[in-house]
């Protein structure tokens, strides 16, 4: 028998978050983003559970090529760019557009021309400053990609680096900071592509004519602070194990690597079969919150490679092979992640390859 631990990732979710961020997108051409093996859910099924979607928006041009040779028929956005002259005979081949965000990408457009047709956006650096180029300089990129036989302008695109609305307006680069400076570029650009999830769901001021959502459509809220109930989106992974062992451990006694976890009371504790080698962070502090037999119960001690442990003491009706859910529909993935000082992005796209994905319909 595999080891019971499984991340099930619910198809009826996935659609749903992608009917909820069509809604929230006001008519405006929604790609789905996939990156990351779509936020960890599998890429072909988050392809199967997107096909309403108008794109397809991810980083790896393998990946891009998967989802063609797939069968997937719509646009297809590479949000990165390409990372090599090799790429682009298989961007035009697969038929995937690509974003431009340097110089150098732009002369090797060049020297590869002619083209068929070659789709390419404009990356705008409006105060991320990760990639792009500077509003001011729009005109001109744009005048010398269109100079390029065969390049073909399909946008503008910017990306916020606070679109939350727990961001702090007093503090630097703010989505009204970066609206300002996109409004520097000399002509308002024809299709404008700016939000995110959380400007998509929060920020009414921030328009164009094409949204990229990605964590919502895997049910997590962007802002720590929302829950997945107040944005009407599912969690569509669940993470979950079952009990290996349980312990009764006189009060007194540590549990685990580092002794991190005394025991106050004699106390019944459950092992989990879920480690760090899974996904579940190592940095998760004692008391974070798991969901067994309909109730709560705290993680006790120093997660493991391959388990973990949990006070089951008032909880009777856990036993061995009780499921466990480290998160889900009951326990947020935010709510692990905040403890362990970051955001359910990381969790679930750092979930391991020894985890099986195993789908369900709802
Ligand atoms: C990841 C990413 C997104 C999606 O962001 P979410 O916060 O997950 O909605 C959008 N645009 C770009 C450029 C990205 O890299």
């Amino acid at each position: 028998m595999p080891r019971p631990i499984a991340a099930t990732i619910h198809m009826g979710a996935l659609r749903h978050n992608l009917q909820r961020m069509r809604e929230a997108a006001h008519g405006r051409t929604l790609w789905a983003v996939v990156k990351a093996n779509a936020y960890g859910h599998g890429l072909l099924r988050a392809a199967r559970a997107f096909e309403e979607a108008d794109g397809l928006a991810l980083i790896d041009l393998c990946d891009a090529q998967k989802v063609r040779e797939y069968g997937w028929k719509k646009r297809i956005l590479l949000l990165e760019g390409f990372f090599d002259e090799t790429d682009i005979p298989l961007l035009e081949k697969f038929d995937i557009e690509t974003i431009v965000h340097n110089r150098h990408m732009i002369e090797l457009l060049k020297t590869n021309a002619p083209y068929k047709s070659l789709k390419v956006h404009i990356k705008i650096n409006s105060g991320m400053n990760r990639l792009g180029f500077l509003p001011k300089e729009e005109e001109h990129i744009r005048k010398e990609l269109c100079a390029i036989d065969g390049v073909e302008i399909m946008g503008v695109v910017t990306h916020f680096a606070n679109a939350e609305p727990s961001y702090d307006q007093g503090k630097p680069a703010t989505v009204s900071l970066q609206l300002q400076r996109m409004a520097q570029m000399g002509d308002k650009p024809s299709q404008l592509c700016m939000a995110n999830s959380a400007a998509t769901l929060w920020q009414k001021d921030v328009q164009g004519e094409a949204v990229r959502a990605g964590v919502a459509l895997y049910g997590a809220s962007p802002d720590a602070n929302y829950t997945s109930e107040d944005l009407d989106i599912q969690p569509a992974m669940t993470l979950s194990a079952n009990v290996l062992a349980i312990q009764n451990v006189p009060a007194g006694e540590a549990i685990g690597y580092g002794s991190r976890f005394v025991t106050k009371r004699d106390s019944r504790i459950a092992v989990v079969a879920c480690g760090y080698a899974d996904g579940y962070p190592r940095s998760t502090p004692d008391g974070t919150p798991t969901y067994v037999e309909g109730k709560i119960a705290p993680i006790a001690g120093a997660i493991s490679m391959d388990m973990l442990t949990i006070d089951v003491t008032d909880i009777p009706e856990a036993q061995l092979g009780s499921e466990v859910e480290l998160w889900g529909a009951h326990i947020p993935v935010n709510e692990v992640a905040k403890r362990c000082g970051t955001i359910g992005y990381e969790l679930m796209c750092a979930i391991a390859l020894r985890v099986p994905l195993v789908e369900d319909e709802q």
